[in-house]
This record gives C-alpha cells, structure tokens and sequence, in this order.
C-alpha cells in the first residue's frame, strides 16, 4: 500500500486535515494507495510556499531554470519503467501506451519548454528617430495547475512545465483517482534541484481542496484541464475577479469519411481515435459520420477490426483496453448506452457484455450505434467510454451540420484524398483543432484548445509561456 504525501515547501507531508481517501486499481477494484484527503488548510499552506518561493524563482536566470527542467525530464525518462507501471495501476490504461506514449511526452513536456526559454526571441519594435518599443513578459506568480485522472502524468505536466519555465511558482493539484505518478514527481522534482517551494502538490477531492485553491486571493491564474461542468463552476467562483484562466474541457468529436476516403488507412486509424485508452482521452472520435455511397463498407471493416480488440489486463501486452477508470464512471457509460437501446437504436457491438464476463475490474468492451438521432444525449453528450455511433450523410452541407450540432468544439477528423474538400471542411469545423487523414498528431510547439463548451484560452507552445506571464510594453526615447 502507497502512502502518499502532499509536497508543500520541498517536504512531503501529510495533510492537515489529518484525513485520507483511498486509490482503487481499476483493474481489480482493490485499494493500492491512501492520498491525503486535502482541505481549505492544506490549500493556504501550499499557496503560502508558492508564494514565498515566487521572487527567487522568477529572478532566476532562465539558463538556470532550464537545466532544472531538464533534469526532471531526465529523471522522468530514468524512471518511465517505474512510471508507466504506476500509471496503469492508478488509471487501468494499458502499461504500453503508458511506457510507449505518455510517460514519454511528459519527459518531452519539460524539456520542451526548457528549450522554448532557451531559445526564446525578444521583441523590440524600433520607433526611428523616436526610440524604440520593447516587450517584457514578467511571470504572473503563484499559480494553481489542476489536472484529471485520463493522462495522469501527461496532463499534469502540460501545466507544470510551462508555469515553471515562464517563472511561476505553482501549485499543482492532481486527479484524487489517479495521484501515483504525482507522488513520484514531488520526489524526482526534488532530485533535480527545484528549490523548495517551486513546485507544491496537494492531494484529495475537487470540490474540498480544488475549490479551496482556486478561489485563494494569492493566486495569480489558474491553468484547468477537466469535464465542462467543473469549469463551468471555476468560472463561477471567479466572479468579481480579473484571473487569467485556461480551461481544457470536454469534447464530442466528430470524424467526417468522404467516399474518397483511404478505406483502410480510415478504419485503422478511427479504431485508434474511438478506443485508444478506452475512448477516455478528450480527443477521442465519438460521432463517426460516412457519405453514403461507402458506409456499407466502412461499417462491415469497421465492425469486424473493432471485434478483433481485446479487453484485459493492462498489463498483457496484448491488451487493447483496460478497464474504465471507475465502477461509477462505468455506470455513467452503460447509462448512456441503455438510454440508447430504449430509444431503438442498433447496437452493432455492446460492449455491456464484458461487465458480466469480467466481474473483478470496471472492464467495458468497444460499443458500436447506429440510428442514433443528432439531437439523443449518446450524440450530444461527452460519454468518455469506449462508445462510438456510425450514421451517413449525403453531401458536404450535411456533413457540417451534423458535425457542429454540439455544444462541444474540441477536436475533428477529416478523412478524403480531395485537398479541397479537407481543407474546406477543416475551416467550417467548429474545432479547435482538425486532423485531416490522422489523428492525435502533436507538435509542441502548436496551440492547443477548444472551441464553444470545449474550453477557453490555448496550451502548448508559446500560447503557454504566454498565458503563465504578464505583457509589459515599454517604450523608450533618446
Ligand atoms: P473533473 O472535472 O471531474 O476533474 C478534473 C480535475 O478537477 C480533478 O483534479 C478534480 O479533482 C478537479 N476538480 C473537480 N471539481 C473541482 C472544483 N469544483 N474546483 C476545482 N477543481 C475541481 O474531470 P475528470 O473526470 O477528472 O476528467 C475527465 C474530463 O476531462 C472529461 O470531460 C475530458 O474531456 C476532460 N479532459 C479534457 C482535456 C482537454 O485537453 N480538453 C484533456 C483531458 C481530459
């Protein structure tokens, strides 16, 4: 059994309400873990760190604060074993895609941003005869980084990286269903020399330790990544305040196939859009539209690639989905797809079945719709399962509107030979971002967000600097 500890001016410690919540394997249902159960207490103990730590941090010289992030990407990178297995134990994901993937890009996250200060250009706007104009982007402060359970430390370190290297101090809070690979980050953290303070991690409940942080007066932004409602209630507490806030929130993404489409190379890779990590990654394809003169086709391949999936143990390397992250959000799912059937729709493949033949973990199988209606809740709202509907359109027009008849607005997928037609659809897509004949292709150094309920503000690249620092235009004369 991990005990793990909140990380407050370099210590671990235990929370100060002296209460704990318990981490469940998802794979078995059995406890693995106890995590502080933080309060209002433990959120003004880590801010006051953050706070103190702030002007040292951010006088330091950005070559110095470089080579520590690195080292924490090298030690990330010395201990992705021990990380990835972390991972799968906390979220049920299968230990491949954490070893080969995630574990990985969280390395790639602080090194990329130590680059990205390391390399940074510096604006200066000569005036003429007048003098010149140049900008300074001093970091905000303190800074509250919250994170969920999907892509634990992927996620976590999407925030942290950048808040760090813009010069922020920050308080990071983890998902309280996966905080594993959190814990071991306080502790490489330590070992690549971030001076204590720098960085504070604090465990427990959204609602008790979550809320206490985001609504403390110290703090100077809050960076979110989560469902839609609880940015939605963020937001809300946010009244009266100026704060600078980036919410990466929930999606519903819709995959257009044109009849022109690479058949093969399109199914391949919308089983991998539909069911990687069991369809729980926000950008994940959940509405799968195909013109009509091919979805024959595209459904026999589809149905039959799908059934040749395993569900299993994340730990067998052939396993293509582990269980989903909780028995409740295994509930939520099935919901979903019971409301479906009582609304006639056809269940092509019901992935239900794997609930009774594997009783130990919350284990659900790839589940296929079709006749589901634009306007039924399994097409309007975000499931987070391994739960896709198949329906087809007639033309471009149709194929639009279908597509942006949700409230969401994260991700899209285009997938046609026709330059035209993809870049066409790209620009009418309601979506932060559009992968025309790919999916979950990233580059760093690319803005990333969502659109309409998706979310508000861009990560990644210089959009993240940005958002963790204040823009100060000086002007200067002869
Ligand atoms: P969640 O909103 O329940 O929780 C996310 C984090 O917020 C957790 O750490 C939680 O403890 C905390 N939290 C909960 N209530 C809070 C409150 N009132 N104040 C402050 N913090 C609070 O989301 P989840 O179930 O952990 O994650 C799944 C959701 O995240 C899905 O909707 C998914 O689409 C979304 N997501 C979005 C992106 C993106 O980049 N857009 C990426 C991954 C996941």
């Amino acid at each position: 059994m991990i005990a793990i500890k909140n990380y407050i001016s370099g210590g671990l410690v235990e929370p100060k309400t002296q209460n704990y919540l318990e981490v469940i394997n998802p794979a078995t249902g059995e406890v693995i873990a106890r995590a502080p159960d933080s309060g209002p207490e433990d959120a003004a103990a880590a801010v006051k760190s953050a706070q103190d730590a702030f002007e040292a941090w951010a006088k330091t010289p950005t070559e110095a604060r470089a080579k520590i992030l690195h080292n924490i990407a090298n030690l990330i990178d010395l201990h992705r074993e021990e990380l990835a297995k972390l991972e799968a134990l906390d979220s049920g994901k299968p230990y491949s895609l954490a070893y080969e993937k995630e574990i990985p890009r969280a390395a790639q996250n602080f090194r990329y941003f130590a680059s990205a200060i390391s390399t940074g250009q510096s604006e200066c706007f000569p005036m003429g005869e007048q003098g010149f104009n140049y900008v300074l982007r001093p970091a905000l402060g303190p800074v509250v980084c919250i994170s969920p359970w999907n892509l634990p430390l992927y996620l976590f370190s999407w925030k942290i990286a950048p808040a760090l290297a813009a010069g922020c101090t920050v308080i990071g809070k983890p998902s309280e269903l996966t905080p594993l690979t959190a814990f071991k980050l306080s502790e490489i953290c330590k070992e690549a020399g971030l001076p204590p303070g720098v960085l504070n991690i604090v465990h427990g409940y959204g609602a008790k330790i979550g809320e206490a942080l985001t609504r403390n007066p110290a703090i100077k932004a809050i960076s979110f990544t989560g469902g839609t409602e609880t940015g939605k209630k963020i937001m809300g507490g946010l009244r009266n305040t100026f704060l600078p806030v980036s919410l990466e929130l929930g999606g519903k993404n819709p995959a257009l196939v044109f009849k022109d489409c690479d058949l093969e190379l399109t199914v391949n890779e919308l089983i991998r859009a539909s069911f990687t990590n069991s369809g729980q990654i926000c950008l994940c394809a959940s509405r799968l539209y195909i013109e009509e003169p091919i979805y024959e086709a595209f459904k026999s391949l589809f149905l039959t690639k799908t059934k040749m999936l395993s569900v299993g143990d994340p730990f067998h390397t052939e396993t293509s989905l582990g269980p989903l992250i909780s028995k409740e959000h295994r509930l939520k799912v099935k919901g979903f797809v019971d409301r479906a059937e009582q609304n006639q729709c056809s269940l092509l493949l019901d992935g239900r079945s794997t609930m009774s033949a594997m009783q130990d973990g919350f284990y659900f199988g790839p589940t296929i719709i079709e006749g589901a209606a634009l306007e039924d809740p399994i097409n309007q709202q975000e499931i987070f399962g391994p739960v896709v509907t198949l329906a087809s359109f007639k033309d471009f027009n149709e194929a639009m509107s279908l597509a942006n008849g949700t409230p969401y607005g994260l991700s899209a997928t285009v997938w046609t030979k026709d330059l035209s037609t993809a870049h066409r659809a790209a620009h009418q897509l309601d979506a932060g971002i559009v992968w025309i004949n790919s999916w979950m292709v990233r580059d760093l150094r690319t803005p990333f967000g969502g659109m309409k309920a998706s979310g508000l503000g861009r990560e990644g690249g210089n959009e993240a600097l940005k958002f963790f620092t204040e823009t100060k235009n000086i002007f200067a004369t002869f």
